[in-house]
């Protein structure tokens, strides 16, 4: 591709030669354990698994250490994984509760001056320069999504629009006014704004924006186009989770090819959930991280139960982290419809294959009887919602078909009226299974 930007490295780390690198690690790994250590729950896991810091003699000792989940979180609610004294705690934030209770993070002032950093690596990598103005519609509070990138924002030296989220025509007129260059929302709100401004009679394309940086959700490479057309941007993908750190875990440079992992204070793993053993190289598995150098809340092995893939091979950016494919999808996502699996973004990838369609969608899974139905609701464009039957019945057949050639399963397709389904500031919800009891 053409690159609209030349390339930019914030931090000599992000490039250091992989050898440099894992010697690092290694050295930061020690450390890490031994911080891990101060926390009840690490010495005693630690002590199980029979691992001293200084035991640790090469980085494949990783997989000597325990595992943590979400579930361990849960358990030593609400800061029972705390390292250091609570008069060192900084800042506390809290994971969305997508699937459940949320779970508190603590900072120290270092972990908030290193997240910073972080964020701004991915916000250079991603075309961010000192000149541009950033509009954040993200939430600001326990969520990590809004301080995150506006730290990483200022780092940088940009101009910030901390617009936060909700209020959609309000956004639409700060865009208008202030003209920002940089849109960074979930990418499911961003086609949201996109469409509030149509409605409004404005041509999102002429709002001015140039570049998006989009995460919190998964999300397709057919929404990627969608977002860029609708919005006239280039749009890039950064990911993160607030158990390990928030946003600045990964993202993407400018060749676009994967979010590059900053493996200098993240080790990551990919692995098969089911027996955590290592997947082959490139292929699937659930991302495990262990966090080098947060000292609040470190965290050994953290398993995301997020579905990505690892690529190991250089880049030519310049950055030595290796670069995670899309999530495409979280383990907990998954659905598992008459025994085959399913995850919301092929869903979305079948209906952005065709015409008239719009990635508004919403799957509902029901068992009536002994068998499981879905149901998947598509919004039409407004232009092409029409009391023609004929016309309607062709468009409902094409997405059947794309969807029964990407999973596998037939559902049954429910064409809906322009603005019908439930939009989200945040992340978007695109699951209802009346099959399991909804998270608490
Ligand atoms: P919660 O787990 O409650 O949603 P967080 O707000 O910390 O808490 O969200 C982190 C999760 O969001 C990740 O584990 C992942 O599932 C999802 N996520 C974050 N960024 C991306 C991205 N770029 N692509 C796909 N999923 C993402
Ligand atoms: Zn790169």
């Amino acid at each position: 591709m053409d690159h609209p930007f030349e390339n930019r490295i914030w931090d000599p780390a992000e490039t250091l030669p992989r050898r440099d690198l894992e010697a690092l690690q290694l050295r930061r790994l020690r450390q890490a354990v031994a911080r891990a250590g101060r926390v009840p729950f690490y010495r005693q896991a630690l002590a199980a698994a029979g691992v001293a810091p200084e035991s640790l003699a090469a980085l494949d000792d990783l997989r000597r250490l325990p595992f943590t989940s979400k579930d361990d979180l849960r358990r030593n609610h609400p800061l029972g994984l705390l390292a250091v004294p609570r008069a060192e705690v900084a800042r506390i934030h809290g994971s969305t509760g997508t699937t459940g209770r949320p779970t508190f993070v603590a900072y120290t002032r270092a972990d908030l001056d290193l997240w910073s950093s972080l964020c701004a690596r991915f916000l250079v990598a991603g075309g961010l320069r000192p000149e541009h103005l950033v509009h954040v519609a993200f939430g600001y509070g326990l969520f990590t999504g809004g301080f995150g990138l506006h730290q990483g924002i200022e780092r940088v030296g940009a101009g910030v629009v901390p617009a936060a989220g909700g209020n959609t025509p309000r956004q639409v007129l700060l865009l208008e006014d202030l003209r920002a260059d940089v849109l960074v929302c979930t990418p499911s709100y961003a086609l949201h704004i996109a469409e509030v401004a149509r409605a409004r009679g404005l041509d999102p394309r002429r709002l001015g924006l140039r570049y998006g940086h989009f995460g919190a959700e998964p999300w397709t490479e057919e929404m990627r186009g969608e977002i860029e057309r609708e919005l006239g941007i280039l749009a890039f993908n950064n990911y993160g989770l607030s158990e390990v750190m928030g946003p600045g875990v990964s993202g993407e440079c400018r060749e676009r090819r994967g979010m590059h992992v900053q493996e200098d204070h993240f080790l990551v793993e990919c692995l098969d959930p089911r027996t955590l053993e290592p997947v082959a190289e490139g292929a699937t598995g659930e991302l495990v991280f262990t966090t080098l150098s947060r000292e609040a809340m470190p965290v050994l092995r953290y398993r995301t139960r997020d579905l990505a893939s690892l690529d190991r091979s250089p880049c030519p950016c310049g950055r030595t982290g290796a670069r995670m494919s899309r999530v495409m999808g979280r383990s907990d996502d998954m659905l598992i419809i008459r025994g085959v699996n399913v995850f919301p973004s092929q869903i979305e990838e079948a209906l952005l294959r065709v015409e008239g369609t719009t990635p508004h969608y919403l799957i509902e899974v029901a068992r009536p009887g002994s068998l499981d139905e879905a149901v998947v609701r598509v919004e039409m464009r407004a232009g092409d919602f029409s009391d023609e039957m004929r016309r309607m019945v062709g468009l409902r057949d094409r997405i059947d078909q794309e969807i029964h050639s990407i999973t596998g399963v037939r559902m049954k397709v429910e064409l809906v009226a322009p603005n019908s389904l439930p939009r989200s500031e945040g992340k978007a919800r695109r699951v209802l299974d009346h099959r399991r009891p909804p998270a608490t």
